[in-house]
């Protein structure tokens, strides 16, 4: 407790009960503070991503009804052996069922996706016969239910098509259509705001002094959001006071979700737990032991304070101010504090909002081309490549190593005092 209250700047009666805590206990505590969001119903098309807020049963069995999976002929097979001469006795084209019946010696022209006449159990394609006016010759050996795919064969009426919680896929899109479905139920839509805070930032395509940097987290962020599916982004850039940034969250506060990129470590000019506070925020979580991106912060704003504002927030001109929570993470300003706090904290609260049931990143087993020791009091992220079943560690393995990042397709998590060998397999997490 001496340490931790040596590294407050100010009297910060609050914060005192912040202490560092687990990676596991954060993502807990913060899971344990978020819902996922009202349903909604959506036309499919703008479901892509969506999650489904509840299941969905198939309607009608795929195949719908037996049908040809060949332009060809359909006929008995038993009286159709190779060199068999045939009547073509009519034709059944794809969406009329004309009620065909064929028999023995008989053939029927049918075309792919076409209802099988009744008799018929097999369908011999077209590349496969010789026609000669109103009879075919057969050129080939034919097998019972050759060509005719039955009903209900890839889905049977009843069988659960989409679990409550499961991500919508192009696929599923259109499973969904063949089921004669055109809105789905899925769960709300989650509206994030950026802040990205620090005097010496510049944005992209001004001129830079001595001294300036070019402002990367917000455009990191901002593809960070969209890849897990929130929309209505808004980016504010704002200096290190307190002025600036109640200004900035005043304009963001109305999101469901505020990201601010830097300020929240224990300098002089890291104000935002202070700008926070000043806005009633609970601050339930200030340091972490990751590595990176320990300073990070979650807290709420609450709802009361959209009204008490006393202003209309940034996008909502015209409409009655929104009374929600709004939850809010601070990040560390690094970039790789950014990337790899996000992917581990804001990411899993995000896809609840969004009634997502996985919340994890996927992991994949892979060997390891180096040894590794994390010696540090924090679980380590080491960014690496993941090639051909290896990881190997690319770049420097510092926060601000941004380059090294961009380089990496995976991260591996080097736990408390964690020694691995090469050749050792392990569980890397993957994004994207
Ligand atoms: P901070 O967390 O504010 O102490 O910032 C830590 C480091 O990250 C400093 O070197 C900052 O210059 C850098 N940094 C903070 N915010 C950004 C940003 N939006 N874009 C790029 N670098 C940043
Ligand atoms: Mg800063």
């Amino acid at each position: 407790m001496l340490a931790i209250l040596s590294e407050l700047p100010i009297s910060n009666c609050q914060l005192i009960k912040c202490t560092v805590i687990s990676e596991d206990e954060a993502r807990r505590k913060i899971l344990d503070r978020i819902q996922p969001l009202p349903a909604r119903r959506t036309p499919i098309a703008q479901a892509l991503d969506c999650f489904a807020a509840e299941d969905y049963f198939a309607r009608l069995p795929l195949p719908t009804f037996d049908n040809s999976a060949m332009d060809g002929y359909a006929l008995v097979a038993g009286s159709s052996t190779k060199a068999a001469r045939l009547w073509v006795s009519g034709e059944q084209p794809a969406g009329r069922d004309k009620q065909l019946r064929v028999s023995r010696g008989e053939a029927i022209r049918i075309f792919t996706g076409a209802p099988i006449p009744w008799g018929a159990d097999a369908i011999v394609m077209q590349e496969d016969v010789t026609r000669e006016g109103d009879e075919i010759l057969i050129n080939t050996d034919v097998a019972v239910g050759e060509f005719i795919r039955r009903r209900g064969c890839d889905l049977a009426e009843g069988q659960r098509i989409l679990e409550k919680g499961e991500r919508i896929r192009a696929a599923t899109l259109g499973l969904l259509a063949s089921q004669g479905i055109a809105e789905v139920s899925v769960s709300g839509e989650v509206n994030a705001g950026i802040i990205s805070t620090g005097d010496e930032l510049v944005r992209p395509g001004k001129k830079l002094q001595p001294g300036q940097i070019y402002e990367s987290n917000s455009a990191l962020l901002e593809a960070l959001l969209q890849g897990c599916g929130a929309t209505g982004t808004s980016v504010e850039h704002c200096q290190d006071d307190r002025e600036s940034l109640a200004a900035a969250i005043k304009r963001v506060i109305a999101n469901h979700v505020l990201i601010i990129s830097g300020g929240v470590s224990v300098g002089e000019h890291d104000l935002v737990k202070d700008a926070l506070r000043d806005f009633g925020a609970e601050i339930e979580i200030w340091r972490v032991a990751i590595k990176p991106g320990k300073p990070f912060l979650f807290g709420r704003l609450p709802a009361k304070l959209l009204d008490s504002a006393g202003e209309t927030p940034a996008g909502t001109t015209g409409k009655m101010p929104v009374l929600r929570d709004c939850f809010v993470f601070g990040l560390p300003g690094n970039p790789v504090s950014v990337f790899v706090t996000f992917l581990q904290f804001v990411r899993p609260a995000i896809l609840k909002m969004m009634g997502a049931t996985d919340l994890s990143l996927r992991r994949v087993p892979a060997r390891l081309a180096v040894d590794l020791t994390n010696d540090s009091d924090r679980a380590h992220y080491i960014r690496g490549k993941l090639e051909g079943g290896r990881f190997i560690p690319v770049g420097r393995q510092e926060s601000h190593a941004l380059f090294g990042l961009s380089q990496s397709n995976a991260l591996l998590r080097l736990g408390l005092g964690q020694a691995l060998k090469m050749d050792d397999i392990v569980d890397v997490q993957i994004w994207g």
